[in-house]
């Protein structure tokens, strides 16, 4: 599948309208796999044809959003390279001349009906059957284009300047066949797809005129798409048979879509709304509605494990092996391992990954993050090193970043929410007799070390006669405010002598009292 003389080249081409779907970014890392796996470029283009749909600020957040993923284009408007402009808006001027190159070949026409006329024919000719009648091999036929006007009557209202647009002209009867890197050969009847505009009436191109012409002139050598981009696919090829020669196409692959958890349909923003987890890989706010939606980043997910779960979505290395480093991904990943299934999105799964990642990365790695999660809810650490010291302490029991402002927090701020209703029922003078005294053992121990104190204490536990496991509890509660947090002599080492000789006495002055 790969031309070993030819430099693979791949593209990613996003209309910026919106925020991104994760289906966006697993068609963003597939291609960007599959470049780097075959040692080729990965292109960014903004397909920003339709002027109509321009939203501010969508491309910006294409391109943060790949910097969060770390799927880096090799070309870009913002990178740069030898095949821009990568914006189709600024390519205007290069599309006319082969829409025009189609009409002159016969493979496509001119038409001048006016928003008026075609509305009109939509009503004359729509049945219970066919509610949006298309214009197509046969209705074009009633139409005012340059297939049933005269010669000397188009040139007249081409000189005139009359608004017209360029249509393809599908053919009647050609069956278009193709090999799909996923889904293998795939045929199309030409009379099924319409006569669809490539130029229209402000000079601009259509997405199917812009897109082959670009992945021409940018020399792109696989082509990879969401499957809701098939039925495109016959206008493609056929422009391409027209155009270039289909010795010079892409090879195309479309993607399987992902699919709402139960398997039934598309993952829509709405079923994350409605189920309450994210579809957008960062949060997208809405320029018109200022409504935002969340995203995976500001829930709390790594681009590491982001992108892994992105992956197992319609990917597998052919083992049970599920984590992959992006590394890993470049150095394992071939189409012929795509499967041509839909594939259910699994919010559980998805966090599962997130805290396989937060366990397997060292700390520092998003310990700014936490950081920041730990001061919007007021709690401030003045240490990098005690703060990377604690994170370690705690990762094992953090799925998502918040996560961390519960497991660490309580480590830079003492707790004044104190569960003491969990102690209190089983509290006698024994305990408390135990407590006062651990403090002095505590404050007299050699060293400040989990091993030392967890030493000191059971010793005492057997000179009191208590069971440790019943002051295990207390004990942390103490410390922590609640029944939760790693090994408690652990809290203690990284609290320091002082702070937990502190929390202890404010805890028995709650349960005395
Ligand atoms: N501009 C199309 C989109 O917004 C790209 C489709 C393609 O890759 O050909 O998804």
């Amino acid at each position: 599948m790969v031309n070993e003389n030819k430099k693979v080249r791949v593209r990613f081409a996003p209309s910026p309208t919106g925020g991104l779907h994760l289906g966006g970014v697993r068609t963003v890392l597939f291609n960007y796999l599959f470049a780097k796996h075959h040692g080729g470029e990965f292109v960014l283009r903004i397909e920003d044809t339709d002027q109509s749909r321009f939203v501010a600020g969508a491309e910006e957040y294409i391109f943060d959003c790949l910097n969060w993923c770390g799927l880096t284009p090799d070309e870009s408007p913002v990178h740069g390279g030898a095949y821009g402009p990568y914006r189709q808006s600024e390519r205007k001027e290069s599309y006319r001349k082969y829409a025009e190159q189609l009409v002159a070949d016969g493979s496509a026409y001119y038409a001048f009906d006016t928003p008026a006329e075609l509305e009109e024919m939509r009503n004359r000719f729509k049945t219970a059957e066919s509610p949006s009648p298309q214009y197509n091999y046969i209705l074009r036929e009633q139409m005012r284009n340059s297939l049933t006007l005269g010669e000397e009557e188009v040139a007249r209202l081409l000189s005139e300047d009359a608004a017209h647009v360029i249509r393809i002209k599908m053919p009647t009867d050609e069956t278009i066949v193709f090999t799909d890197m996923i889904r293998g050969e795939v045929a199309f009847h030409s009379s099924q797809t319409d006569d669809k505009v490539l130029l229209k009436a402000d000079g601009m191109p259509t997405y199917h005129l812009a897109v082959v012409v670009d992945d021409y002139l940018m020399k792109i050598t696989h082509a990879f798409r969401g499957e809701e981009w098939l039925p495109s696919a016959p206008v493609h090829i056929l422009l391409w048979k027209y155009l270039f020669g289909l010795d010079q196409m892409p090879q195309w692959a479309h993607l399987p879509l992902i699919l709402k958890p139960d398997g039934n349909g598309k993952l829509s923003k709405r079923d994350g709304d409605r189920m309450g987890f994210p579809v957008f890989a960062m949060n997208w706010t809405d320029p018109k509605t200022t409504e935002t939606t969340q995203g995976f980043r500001e829930r709390g997910f790594l681009p590491e494990a982001f992108i892994n779960m992105l992956v197992m979505l319609g990917w597998n290395d052919g083992t049970e092996n599920e984590i992959f480093t992006l590394q890993k991904l470049v150095d394992k990943f071939t189409m012929e391992r795509v499967h041509k299934g839909g594939a259910r999105f699994d919010y559980e799964k998805a966090k599962w990954f997130n805290h396989e990642w937060i366990k397997h990365l060292p700390a520092s790695h998003y310990q700014p993050r936490v950081r920041q999660l730990l001061e919007a809810e007021g709690i401030s650490v003045p240490d990098d090193g005690q703060l990377q010291k604690v994170l370690e302490l705690v990762k094992d029991r953090c799925t998502l970043l918040p996560d961390f402002v519960q497991q660490a927090g309580f480590f830079f701020k003492t707790p004044t929410n104190i569960d003491t209703a969990a102690i209190k029922p089983k509290w006698d003078e024994k305990k408390n007799l135990f407590f006062g005294e651990m403090m002095l053992a505590f404050d007299l121990a050699p060293s400040w070390q989990h091993e030392e104190l967890e030493r000191t204490f059971k010793e005492l536990t057997a000179v009191h006669e208590i069971k440790p496991g019943e002051l295990m509890l207390p004990l942390r509660i103490m410390l922590v405010g609640g029944k939760f947090g790693p090994g408690v002599f652990h809290v203690a080492e990284v609290l320091g002598k002082e702070e937990t000789i502190k929390r202890i006495k404010f805890t028995l002055q709650l349960v005395q009292g």
